[in-house]
Parts: structure tokens; C-alpha cells; sequence
């Protein structure tokens, strides 16, 4: 594990969830910083973590090897132009905010910098999150590498050979675990129709959908309709379900809020 300093500009959700995996995989708590404008976020993550933390953006930058930015998108510009008087020229930026094309940064912060634009989901707080990263020709290996080192602690990561890639990574994994959500909160909804208690209900949606996500990680040799094959026998209860799905155009309706979420993305951009 690298030991570069690392500062966290925001020290909300995300920040919370990265830093949690950092320290509990073994990433010295005084090498980690975070900043936030208000002191109860940053109390609870010294007393959590023991990491140090700060008001002053510019103080946690200055002292930091990688900056990691954790502000929502539409704060981004005015934190990075208070930023602009401090040397980049030996840091590591990784931005997690969405939509931010990475050249903007360069202008926000006036300087050339070193970027990796990262798009992390919430599931990264279990450990179970899939983050996409992009970086450019510029970025070294050992840069990529550390960056990588970081955001593995929350789960699986993804390199994308384009920017604009990110906005299917926003589509396919940032924003998706949503559509699950919906999904099961769907069935829950129509077993209390059934007439069963919304516990019973959410125990046997939950489990089945973690079970089927089992099933396909665990199957990587079987084609999703291999799997679905599989558990739908001719004329039995779950053909009779999937075909509902399918009849009221499941994939149609998936594929156009897929293409939604990524043209709000470029819309964002
Ligand atoms: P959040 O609102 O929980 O955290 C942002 C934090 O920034 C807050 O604690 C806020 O007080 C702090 N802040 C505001 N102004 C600041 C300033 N001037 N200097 C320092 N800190 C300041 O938001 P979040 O959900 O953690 O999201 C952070 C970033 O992560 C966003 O850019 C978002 O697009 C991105 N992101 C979020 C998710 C998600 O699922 N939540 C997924 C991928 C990416």
C-alpha cells in the first residue's frame, strides 16, 4: 500500500465511505486528511478514523500528495479557484464528482495538473462498489496505480479508454444501483398487495436479489439467458412472470432510462 498523504476536499458521503475502506485496509490513519466548511463531519471522522482534518482547504491541499475533490459539482469551480495560488506541480489530483469534463479543472485551478476523473457508486461504503476511472496520457503508472490502490478499497474499479466513457459508467453503474432499488421496492409493493406483511415481503425481495447477483457473478461462464433458462421451465410460474416483463417491454423501458441517465450526464458536462 502506497503511503502518499492524501486530502479529501469534502467530507461528505463519499468522502466517508473511501476513507472508511482506506483505514480498514491498513492505510495509516496520519497519512489521511479531510476538509469540510463545518466541524461535526470532520469531528466524527477523527473520532471514527483518527485521521486528521481541517476548515482550511488550502492548509490540507498544500501538506497533501494526492487531493482527492468530494464536492458536489456545482460547488467545484468557486473550491478549486480558492485553490488556485497553491503548487499542483507535484500532485495527484482524482476528482469523484460527476459530470466535470477533466480539462475543466485545469482552467478552474489555473495551472496544468495531473487528473484522474474517478465515478464511484454508493455500494462503495460496503465494499461492493464498482467505480469507473479515466485518466489521460499524462497520467504515469505509478499514479494510475495509486489511484486504483485508493479506490479498490471500496470494491471493483474499471479503466475506460475515453472521458466520455464515464457517462456510461454513470449509467451502467453509478446510478444503476437506483434501478434495483425500484425494482425491489416494486415487488415489495406488490406482495403486500398479496396480502403479505411488507417485512416478509422486503426478507424474500432482498435475498432474492442478492442471491441473483450471487448467481451471476458466480457464473461467469453462463450467459444471463443461460441463467434465466435455467430457472424457467415451460408453462410454469416464472415463465408466466417473465413473459409479463418482456410483453411490457422490461428491455425498452431499462434501454431508454440507460440512454436518459447518459444524455443528462452530457447535458451536465
Ligand atoms: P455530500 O454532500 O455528502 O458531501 C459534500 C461535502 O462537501 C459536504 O460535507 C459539504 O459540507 C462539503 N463542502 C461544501 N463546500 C465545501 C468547501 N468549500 N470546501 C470543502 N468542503 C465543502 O456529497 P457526496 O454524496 O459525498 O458527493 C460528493 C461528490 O461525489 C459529488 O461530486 C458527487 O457528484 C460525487 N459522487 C457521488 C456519488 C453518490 O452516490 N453519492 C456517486 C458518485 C460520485
Amino acid at each position: 500500500m502506497p503511503q502518499a498523504k492524501v486530502c479529501f476536499i469534502g467530507a461528505g458521503n463519499m468522502t466517508r465511505s473511501i476513507i472508511s475502506g482506506l483505514i480498514k485496509n491498513g492505510y495509516p490513519s496520519e497519512q489521511v486528511c479531510a476538509t469540510n466548511p463545518s466541524q461535526p463531519k470532520l469531528d466524527a471522522l477523527q473520532a471514527d478514523f483518527g485521521i486528521k482534518v481541517t476548515n482550511n482547504n488550502i492548509d490540507g491541499v498544500t501538506h497533501a500528495d494526492v487531493v482527492v475533490l468530494s464536492v458536489k459539482p456545482q460547488l467545484m469551480q468557486q473550491v478549486c479557484e480558492q485553490l488556485q495560488h497553491v503548487d499542483f506541480s507535484n500532485k495527484l489530483v482524482i476528482t469523484i464528482a460527476a459530470g466535470i469534463p477533466a480539462k475543466r479543472y485545469q482552467e478552474y485551478l489555473n495551472q496544468p495538473i495531473k487528473l484522474i476523473r474517478t465515478m464511484p457508486n454508493t455500494p462503495t461504503q460496503l465494499g461492493v462498489g464498482m467505480t469507473g476511472l479515466y485518466a489521460d496520457d499524462s497520467i504515469s503508472d505509478e499514479q494510475k496505480s495509486l489511484c486504483q490502490t485508493l479506490m479498490e478499497t471500496g470494491g471493483k474499479v474499471l479503466w475506460v479508454e475515453q472521458e466520455d466513457e464515464l457517462n456510461q459508467v454513470i449509467a451502467l453503474a453509478g446510478s444503476s444501483p437506483a434501478y434495483f432499488f425500484l425494482f425491489i421496492e416494486s415487488m415489495i409493493e406488490s406482495g403486500i398487495k398479496m396480502g403479505m406483511a411488507e417485512d416478509k415481503a422486503r426478507a424474500l425481495a432482498e435475498q432474492a436479489a442478492l442471491g441473483a447477483a450471487q448467481m451471476v457473478i458466480q457464473n461467469q461462464d453462463l450467459s444471463l439467458s443461460t441463467l434465466r433458462n435455467n430457472v424457467t421451465s415451460k408453462g410454469g410460474t416464472t415463465a408466466q412472470a417473465v413473459e409479463t416483463l418482456e410483453k411490457g417491454n422490461l428491455r425498452g423501458l431499462v434501454d431508454s432510462a440507460m440512454h436518459n441517465c447518459v444524455a443528462r450526464a452530457e447535458e451536465m458536462a
